[in-house]
């Protein structure tokens, strides 16, 4: 009975993750008296445990950006400052970012009825903006619900409450191309400019394939599949759901 307590108070220890070969470790790096610090090597590949916690945050920015799966594993494993309450912040700010940019493309679509004062909800253009939230947040669900229903059944009886948090927390640190939309409304404020929407889509897609696949819980080609029918899934339903209902209401 002890030794079992043992065991599994050493295995809730291991919190870091090899950024190289995946392979979980006890700590990152070993402080000793005097200041001196030494970077552990991992027990399986002999390599560094995480060279990126001696680099500078935006150079770890940058390689995640480049879908870089060394830095995935860094950014879900080994950073302790990202906690689950700024999860559920990014999440609210993805959502409301999101939102925004589809009610600054519908005020654009009913600019013309507004100066023509034949605009019946020319005062209320920012209860469109609360359906708009709604549609960002149906998006998100359905997306994140759809990988999550796939994960599940993958791993059966084998899930648990942390491997839900656990993606989550990929999916949420992943969704980070929705943000570079924001600036082609600068940019182009008056044309939507398709191409560059594509690019952030396809980003997205491979994003949360690359996060999913640093997460262990999906292999890469699950990961890539499921990432790409939960995105097209989604935009589906809410274009759908938006032709049917929301437009109609407006
Ligand atoms: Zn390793």
């Amino acid at each position: 009975m002890a030794q079992a307590l043992k065991t599994i108070e050493e295995q809730s220890k291991i919190k870091c993750c090899c950024v190289t070969c995946g392979t979980a470790n006890d700590e990152l790096s070993h402080h000793y008296k005097e200041g001196v610090i030494k970077i552990i090597h991992c027990k399986q590949c002999q390599n560094p445990v995480d060279p990126y916690i001696e680099l500078d945050d935006l150079l770890v920015f940058i390689d995640f950006v480049l879908l870089k799966l060394r830095a995935h594993r860094h950014v879900l494993f080994n950073i302790d400052k990202i906690k689950y309450n700024h999860i559920i912040k990014l999440s609210c700010a993805f959502i409301l970012a999101n939102a925004y940019v589809k009610w600054f493309h519908l005020k654009n679509d009913q600019f013309q009825s507004i100066i023509n004062h034949d605009h019946h909800i020319f005062f209320a253009l920012e209860y469109g903006f609360y359906l708009k939230l709604i549609e960002s947040f149906l998006e998100y669900t359905i997306r994140f619900g759809f990988i999550l229903f796939i994960a599940i059944l993958q791993c059966g009886q084998k899930w648990t409450k942390e491997k839900s948090i656990l993606l989550f927390r990929a999916l949420v640190l992943s969704s980070i191309g929705q943000l570079f939309v924001l600036p082609l409304l600068i940019w182009s404020p008056d044309q939507r400019d398709y191409y560059a929407v594509l690019i952030c889509f396809i980003f997205t897609i491979l994003c949360h394939a690359q996060a999913l696949n640093a997460s262990q819980l999906l292999s890469p080609l699950i990961s890539f599949i499921s990432s790409t029918i939960a995105i097209v899934l989604s935009k589906l339903f809410i274009l759908f759901f938006s032709t049917n209902y929301f437009l109609n209401n407006v």
